[in-house]
Formats: structure tokens, sequence, C-alpha cells
């Protein structure tokens, strides 16, 4: 047997959280990271409403408040043709959120408060570390290949080794799980100072076939993402700056709300961005967060998919290794819970991102938005991550 219950690779908010949650109910862990924290990740920064229950459960969401997240209690959207709605999050109806409103946090303040939280348990934090293989025996994974800070090689064994290791996982790639998607959009995403009239919401930019989208991030620090698409970015590799700008420009109700700002730090860019990873077959392994899959950023639900799904896993994974079972069949009802869970938002996610996509469309979508104030607050809730979706679908949302 090995010595260690569970390796935890990648120490985003997927491997944090998990990593939290298992040494929680006495499993001993080693949580693995390449990077050292705080390390910067590409992100819009926005936290739904419902994230809030799961941060204050894993007990950092105090720390949160204190480094300074800024609350959100809804979002602007301006449709192509200039008509503006104010979404709120709802506050009254029998689906009570957790908190009456979103927050936005810089991401390296986000990770370094779940990383160091993890750390205050007796979790075995190792950054710097790059898991490079799996090892298995038959058809189990028992442990992973891997790299310390001085280029080393190591072999880590345990019971359970989670993949959290985001986009690109090195555990899926072993695995053979990793697919391409063929919405090819890329996201451009820069802080910026300068802008202020935000009045505690994030504002949404729909000009297809792009959108930005503004977060107020910090006090006088705004998170200005623009998705495109690749095939439109492509022709400017390694002028993507010069590209980012003249696109702003071209957006005449975005570059409006943008006169006056001034870039802080530097252009992250990603793209493609939606990929797709299948189930894993083994047993002894499972995948949380962004190494399950991603889609697009326009819902903002990366970060709570991330921290749900490792809540839904670390049930599961409990449950399994108290009773010894780590096959694949035991594994499996994670899988399950999963397409229950995200199947509903997922389906919306893709109605929104066919209406996004259509200028005629996405004005007929808002003027039906203005005219059923219910149907904004649904959607609202739903966008929160604690309106189950199938209340917007039963109300005409298709
Ligand atoms: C442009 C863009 C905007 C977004 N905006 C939002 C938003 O506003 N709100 C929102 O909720 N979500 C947003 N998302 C999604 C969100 O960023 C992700 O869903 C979220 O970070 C997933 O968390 P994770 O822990 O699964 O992965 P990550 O946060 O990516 O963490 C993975 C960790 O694994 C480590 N790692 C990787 N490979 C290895 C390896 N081989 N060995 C060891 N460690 C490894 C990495 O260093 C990293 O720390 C956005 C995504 C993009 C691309």
């Amino acid at each position: 047997m090995s010595a260690r219950d569970v390796i935890v690779v990648g120490a985003g908010p997927a491997g944090a959280a998990s990593a939290i949650l298992l040494a929680e109910r006495g499993w001993s862990v080693t949580l693995l990271d390449k990077a050292a924290f705080p390390r910067p990740k590409i992100c819009g920064e926005y936290l739904s409403p419902e994230s809030a229950r799961i941060l204050d459960r894993l007990g950092v969401l105090k720390a949160i408040d204190e480094a300074g997240a800024q609350p959100l209690r809804g979002m602007k959207i301006v449709a192509p043709d200039g008509t503006v709605i104010m979404g709120s999050y709802p506050t009254t109806g029998p689906w009570p959120s957790h908190r009456d409103h979103a927050l936005a946090i810089v991401r390296e303040r986000l990770d370094q408060i779940l990383v160091d939280r993890a750390r205050s348990l007796p979790v075995d934090v190792r950054e710097r570390h790059r898991v490079t293989g799996l090892l298995r025996e038959g058809s189990n994974v028992k442990g992973v290949q891997a790299q310390d800070a001085e280029g080393r090689a190591l072999e880590l064994r345990a019971r359970l080794v989670i993949g959290a290791d985001g986009r690109a996982s090195a555990v899926a790639a072993a695995l053979g799980l990793l697919r391409p998607h063929r919405l090819r959009r890329m996201a451009l995403i820069q802080h910026v100072a300068g802008l202020d009239g935000f009045d505690e919401r994030g504002e949404i930019f729909v000009d297809p076939p792009d959108y930005a989208i503004l977060n107020p991030v910090a006090p006088g620090l705004v998170n200005l993402g623009l998705v495109v698409p690749l095939a439109h970015a492509r022709p400017f590799a390694g002028r993507l700056e010069t590209f980012f700008h003249a696109r702003l420009r071209q957006l005449p109700r975005l570059s409006a709300r943008l006169e006056g700002m001034k870039p802080v730090g530097a252009l992250q860019a990603m793209g493609p961005l939606a990929y797709r990873v299948k189930e894993p077959r083994a047993g002894g392994v499972m995948l949380a967060g962004d190494a399950t899959g991603f889609y697009d950023p326009f819902t903002g639900e990366g970060i709570f998919t991330a921290l749900r799904s490792a809540e839904l896993l670390a049930e599961v994974a409990h449950a399994a290794i108290e009773r010894g079972t780590l096959e694949a069949s035991a594994l499996r009802p994670y899988a399950e819970a999963r397409r229950e869970h995200f199947r509903g938002k997922a389906r919306l996610t893709r109605a929104l991102q066919f209406v996004i996509a259509r200028r005629r469309l996405a004005n007929a979508a808002a003027h039906a938005l203005l005219r059923r104030p219910a149907l904004l607050d649904l959607l609202m809730g739903v966008l929160g991550d604690f309106v189950p979706p199938a209340a917007l679908f039963s109300k005409g949302f298709r």
C-alpha cells in the first residue's frame, strides 16, 4: 500500500479545493504544481455568487474579502445595437444564493489564498514540481512521474491521482483523453486603469463576432477581456498587442467606454479556448476543473465549475478510498454527478454562444429580455450558478 493516499496535480482552484476537502477528511495528500505561487493565470477574474458558498466551506471567503475582492451585484450588457440591459442577481425567489453578489479578484491573490489554506492543513504542498507522466499497474494509475525544482526526476506513488492541472493537462494527455473542439476562439486579457463608473457591475459588450467583458477587480483596476475568432488573430502572431488595440477601436460602443484607459502589466492571450476531454477509463485517477474540458468564458463559470467539481470529486473519492476500491467502476459516480450538475448550464452556454455570434439574434434577445424582467432575473440567477437552468428553460428560454 502507498504511504500517501492522494496526489493532486495542479494547485489552481480545482486542485487546491480537492486537496483541502480530502485532507479535511483525514487523507494524506500531496499537492504538486509546476509553478511557484503567486503565478499568473489568464482569466476574467469573475466569481459567480454561488462560488462564495464553496469558498466559505473551504475556509477562505473571509481572506478573499479581506484581500480586496470587489462585489458585483449584476452585469450591464450592451447589445450590438446599443440596447443596454441592467441585470441584477435576484435576491428573492425560491433559490436563495449564498450571497447577493458576485466577486472579482485578481487570480494571483485568489489562487495564493487557496494554496495557503491547503498548506495550513496537513497537505504536502510542493511548488515547482512538474508532472511528466503517470505510473501504472495494469489498468490502474498508481502514481506520477515528476521533475522537482532542481530538474531531478521523481516517482511518487499514491492510491489516487487527481489531475487538476488545467488546460493541456499532463494527466489527461498521458491517458490519451484530450480532444480539439470545433469552436475556435481566442481571448486577449489586459488589466487597465483609468476607468470608473462601474457601480458594482461588470460590463459585457456583445459585438459579433467579438465580445468583451470588463470586471472591476480592485480599486482602480479593471480586467478587460476581448474574445475574437482565432482566425482573425492568427495573422497577427507576434504582434498581438497591435491587433488587440486595433480591434478595440473597431468596436464603437466599447471603444467609447474605454476612453482614458491605461494598460497595467502585460497583455495575456490564449487560443483556441475550447477543447474536450474524454472521461478516464483507468482506475486510480480522476480529473477536475479545466482538466475535464473547457468551452468559453462568456458565462464566467470556470472557477465555480472547478470548485464544484472538487466538491463532487471529494465525495466519491472519500467513499472509494474508505472502501479500499479505486477501480474505474468505483469512481464512475463522479462522472455521473458531474454530468448531472453541469449539463443544464452547458446547454445554456451553448445556446448563448449561438445568440451572441449573430448580430440580429443578439439584438432580438436583448429586446426580449428588456420586455421580460422576470426572465432576465432568472437568467442572472442561472449565470450566478444558484438558479437551476431548468427553471429558465421552463420559462421559455430556448
Ligand atoms: C480567457 C479566459 C477567461 C476566463 N474568465 C473566467 C472568469 O471570469 N471567471 C471564471 O470563473 N472562469 C474564467 N475562466 C476559466 C477559469 O480560468 C478556469 O476555468 C479555472 O482557472 C480552472 O481552474 P483549474 O484549477 O481547473 O485550472 P488552473 O487554474 O489552470 O490550474 C491548473 C494548475 O495546474 C498547474 N499545472 C499544469 N500542468 C502541470 C503539470 N504538468 N505538473 C504540475 N502542475 C501543473 C498549473 O501551474 C496551474 O497552477 C477563464 C478562462 C479563460 C481562458
